[in-house]
């Protein structure tokens, strides 16, 4: 935790690490971007380096976020794709001019244009949720088994049973609970 404000959950996936900046939506929500700065900081963790962001910016990047976790909730229970937030994800997609450059090492690296950094960087975070939520990269699209949590998640994993958005978080409240549901159970 940085000057009071909530820390960041970090996954390996684009899309959904940025829907995961808002957690606990069934429970006590939790606002990981509460401000323009903390935004700017949750990109430079993924290497989309931007100087500022307006609160305009930040209110854009939120309907963002909650058009992309609206859309994957609906892929990971096959139902029907809100309009509203498909409109949104492709709205944001088409305004940037994200380009991707490959450095020496091999690696990809995203590079923003000079006039609107912020809106190139949301055009990256929404082509990523198209991929997954068009089915085009290896995993499936679900949803966290914590009643107070379910937010949408990238199943990776081989066998595709993961259950938990997070298994530091949500997999480790959920374990302790049965746990002490257990001990309560044993009289001695
Ligand atoms: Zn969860």
């Amino acid at each position: 935790m940085r000057s009071g404000l909530p820390d960041f959950r970090l996954g390996a996936v684009l899309a959904t690490s940025f829907t995961g900046t808002l957690s606990e939506r069934h429970g006590d929500a939790v606002e990981r971007i509460p401000t323009p700065q903390r935004l700017v900081d949750w990109l430079s963790v993924y290497d989309l380096t931007v100087d500022s962001c307006t609160t305009t910016q930040l209110e854009l990047a939120r309907e963002l976020r909650e058009s992309i976790h609206a859309a994957a909730t609906a892929a990971a229970t096959r139902e029907p794709l809100p309009a509203g937030a498909v409109q949104v994800i492709n709205d944001c997609s088409t305004r940037g001019r994200a380009a991707a450059t490959l450095t020496p090492e091999g690696k990809r690296q995203w590079q923003l244009g000079p006039a609107s950094p912020l809106d190139d960087a949301l055009s990256v975070i929404a082509a990523d949720a198209i991929s997954i939520i068009a089915g085009e990269r290896d995993g499936r699209l679900a949803l966290c088994a914590s009643p107070t949590c379910q937010a949408a998640f990238f199943d990776t994993s081989r066998s595709r049973t993961r259950r938990w958005c997070d298994m530091n978080t949500c997999g480790n409240r959920q374990k302790k609970a049965r746990f002490n549901a257990n001990r309560s159970k044993d009289p001695s």
